[in-house]
């Protein structure tokens, strides 16, 4: 099955400081990286490494970002297809103390710009026996149009459900499958009990509901079935869960587009964002091919 993701791409960058600034003040950062970012990228690029054939629509500026992106997209992408804009690309700051708090401010115009089934021949491609992959950065009525636009034509449709923007939030309806970590399940349903918050997004008319439980693992809820079901994360020493959700429903994706079970590829799916866990960054923390490939062995 083929895997299309619709998402944003972006920049990080990252700056180390000793202590954040004090309002109005100017501080030097110990430490400054850019690194390829963006859930749309980070899911289609874990979902490829799985050896899913992916294709990843989304939208950049037409600017020195734009390419550098582009060309990051490029090693891990076969099939990128780039909506350009004349607007400034999708970029986050992320400023990191020496505690390892940090606050994250993000540009998103390209993203807010983007309505793929207006702009691209994405509604021409997806077709029976595809999966549309989403998540929640593109507003709320552009998403609905992709995913109307993929049930209409019998494909299978996967929402991650984040971020969340509470006043303007997709259809479930159109939704076969809704992965959301706790505490958006939370603020989705007012829920703190999981297993009733699972019921709870079910009844909004999701189809199959998962829900990450961090070090716990998942909990999910599948058509039809009367309870929950709650699978474990391996136990791990994390050092660093930014991303694991992006890997998570990379490889939960993948393993669905390879013809394995919903279960399966939930199990595999936490073998992969468990190790992920173990080492710092966002998408450099994703397995590689070759380790996904030894985790389905
Ligand atoms: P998000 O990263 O979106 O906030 P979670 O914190 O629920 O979502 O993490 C997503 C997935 O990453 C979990 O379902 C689990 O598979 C994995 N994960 C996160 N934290 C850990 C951990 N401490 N140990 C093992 N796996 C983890």
């Amino acid at each position: 099955m083929h895997v299309h993701v619709v998402g944003n791409a972006c920049v990080d960058t990252t700056f180390r400081v000793g202590r954040f600034p004090a309002v109005g003040e100017t501080l030097n950062a110990v430490a400054s990286a850019d690194g390829l970012g963006g859930k749309g990228a980070n899911q289609a690029i874990a979902a490829a490494r799985t050896g899913a054939a992916v294709t990843l629509w989304t939208a950049l500026g037409k600017d020195a970002a734009g390419a550098w992106i582009r060309g990051r997209l490029g090693r891990e992408l076969s099939d990128v297809r780039v909506n350009e804009f004349d607007l400034a690309s999708d970029r986050s700051i992320i400023v990191i103390d020496a505690s390892g708090e940090n606050f994250i401010v993000s540009g998103v115009a390209c993203s807010e710009a983007f309505d793929p089934i207006s702009q691209t021949a994405l509604a021409r491609r997806i077709g029976p026996g595809g999966i549309l992959v989403m998540q929640g950065n593109l507003p709320a009525a552009a998403t609905n149009a992709c995913l109307r636009a993929a049930q209409q034509s019998g494909a299978r449709t996967i929402l991650n459900a984040s971020p969340i923007d509470e006043a303007a939030l997709p259809d479930f309806d159109l939704v076969d499958m809704l992965v959301v970590n706790q505490s958006e399940a939370k603020a989705l349903t007012g829920r703190e009990d999981m297993a009733a918050a699972a019921g709870a997004l079910a009844a909004k008319g999701a189809g199959t509901v998962v829900i990450t439980l961090g070090g716990e693992g998942c909990l999910t809820l599948g058509p039809g079935q009367a309870g929950s079901v709650r699978l474990p994360a391996p136990r791990v020493e994390a050092l660093d869960t930014s991303g694991a959700g992006d890997v998570f429903c990379g490889c939960l994706v993948g393993g669905i587009s390879k013809g394995m079970s919903v279960t399966s590829s939930l199990k595999f799916a936490l073998e992969a964002a468990a190790i992920s866990v173990t080492r710092p960054g966002t998408l450099l923390s994703c397995p590689s091919a070759s380790e996904m490939a030894a985790l389905v062995d």
